[in-house]
């Protein structure tokens, strides 16, 4: 009767640990869903609605209310394809993860971030193949105050590969001297528009989509004080 009653204990122990570990391997045991991002997701169809949604995900940030938090939720919904609404161009700056900063957490954009936020050939490849072959509705280039690739321009910093770098900032410099500070953000606002104006020059694929309004690009400043996105619409 002994040796019954242990082999039952050894079957029911075996059968609660296997089900504990499959249910650690597999992510979406766990799933709850979340009305907020459901709605949030199905609801972008146009580059206005993924504008809506950086906004709205940007107040959720400041407010410390994200809703895109569930990473390994976010993972399960995109582990066979990805859908992202918006691109986004923001520089290397440790202080301005998009991902967060707008509450859009895995899946959701595409970032491409380099200092002082300029294109070239690798990320307008990048941003052809999110708008034309992802259907990418919104391209986001997004400077921020007191950036260091703006202020190596104003001091023509040289090293290495960052001399090119920083030249490439050069035609965005504007304000006065006398005013460092203000300088900088003048001139970062500029190097955006720059580079807008740069990405239509030099791509016809995205030029074609925006004069269909297809593809909307907009230019975005950064408040590294507060955290507050300002749109340059
Ligand atoms: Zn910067």
């Amino acid at each position: 009767m002994l040796s019954i009653k242990l082999i039952f204990l050894a079957v029911i122990s075996t059968v609660v640990v296997t089900t504990y570990a499959q249910a650690q391997r597999t992510p979406n045991a766990a799933l709850k869903s979340n009305p907020k991002v459901e709605a949030a997701h199905t609801a972008i169809h146009t580059p206005e609605d993924a504008l809506a949604e950086l906004r709205e995900g940007n107040l959720r940030f400041l407010d410390g209310k994200p809703i895109n938090t569930d990473y390994l939720d976010q993972i399960e919904r995109t582990k066979s394809d990805q859908h992202p609404h918006s691109v986004i161009l923001s520089c290397l700056d440790s202080r301005i993860p998009p991902e967060i900063i707008f509450d859009q957490g895995i899946g959701n954009i595409f970032v491409a971030r380099v200092a002082g936020n300029i294109e070239d050939p690798n990320i307008l490849g990048s941003m052809e193949f999110a708008t034309k072959v992802k259907g990418t509705k919104l391209i986001v280039v997004m400077g921020h105050n007191k950036c260091g690739a703006v202020k190596g321009a104003v001091d023509n910093a040289e090293l290495g590969n960052l001399t090119q770098l920083v030249d490439q900032l050069k035609p965005a410099i504007t304000g006065d001297k006398s005013n460092p500070d203000l300088m900088l953000t003048e001139s970062a606002k500029k190097n955006v528009e720059l580079t807008i104006a740069d990405i239509l020059k030099s791509s016809p694929v995205i030029a074609d989509l925006v004069k269909n309004d297809e593809v909307k690009i907009v230019g975005a400043f950064y408040d590294l004080s507060s955290g507050k996105v300002m749109f340059m619409e």
